[in-house]
């Protein structure tokens, strides 16, 4: 097998892993009570299918054509293997912030009925370990896929959908939580520990 058929085959399994994680806790998600649906808008909607795009149909496509060849560049062993263990960190990390956020978890920014604030595990030191975990699959897809277009698709996508919605999130958060999340601000970062 080449090399670029290996990282291309470990990307594939990466997100069917990481939908496996997300189907339960979807499914359950579906039967829970909804609070505050007003921020799932069309707006939410282009964002999450942007994101898509640059973490799934992209890679996807080249995955199965080869598409845009122009774009390839030669694989590197190192780079496939670092992208590998990153894309097992980025799992490990989905599924930490799954279990931590249970029924309070959503696709979209919505509040569930008598949501409750989450501020330990994985969301001690930082306020969005499941878009750490996104930026994880980014990179992971960028160390995997030898083309520039799947490569830093990810980060494009998910990049656009994290920096348009993370404000209003927090904004959210803030009217729901008041000073309790005010506090939790004030010791934590967004999406880097200690850093950012
Ligand atoms: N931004 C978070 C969660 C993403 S899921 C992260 O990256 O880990 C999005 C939903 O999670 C939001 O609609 C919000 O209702 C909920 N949420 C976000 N942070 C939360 C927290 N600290 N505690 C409880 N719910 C939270």
């Amino acid at each position: 097998m080449s090399l670029v058929t290996f990282a291309k085959i470990a990307w594939t399994i990466g997100v069917l892993a990481w939908f496996l994680i997300r189907l339960p806790f979807q499914i359950k998600a579906r039967k829970t009570g909804v609070a505050d649906a007003r921020r799932k808008n069309a707006r939410e909607m282009i964002l999450l299918s942007i994101s898509t795009c640059g973490l799934g149909l992209v890679p996807a496509l080249y995955v199965t054509t080869g598409f845009p060849a122009a774009l390839s560049y030669a694989p590197s062993p190192a780079l496939a293997t670092l992208g590998v263990m990153v894309f097992l960190s980025a799992l490990w990390l989905f599924w930490r912030t799954h279990k931590a956020l249970g029924r309070q978890w959503s696709v979209s920014l919505e509040l569930r009925e008598s949501h409750k604030l989450i501020t330990s595990g994985v969301y001690e030191h930082v306020r969005h370990p499941m878009y750490s975990a996104f930026f994880l699959w980014a990179l992971a897809q960028a160390l995997l896929l030898p083309n520039l277009a799947a490569g830093f698709s990810g980060f494009v996508g998910f990049g656009i959908l994290f920096f348009l919605r993370v404000g209003e999130e927090e904004a959210m958060m803030r009217e729901a939580f008041g000073a309790e999340y005010d506090a939790y601000c004030a010791r934590t970062k967004r999406v880097v520990p200690f850093l950012y």
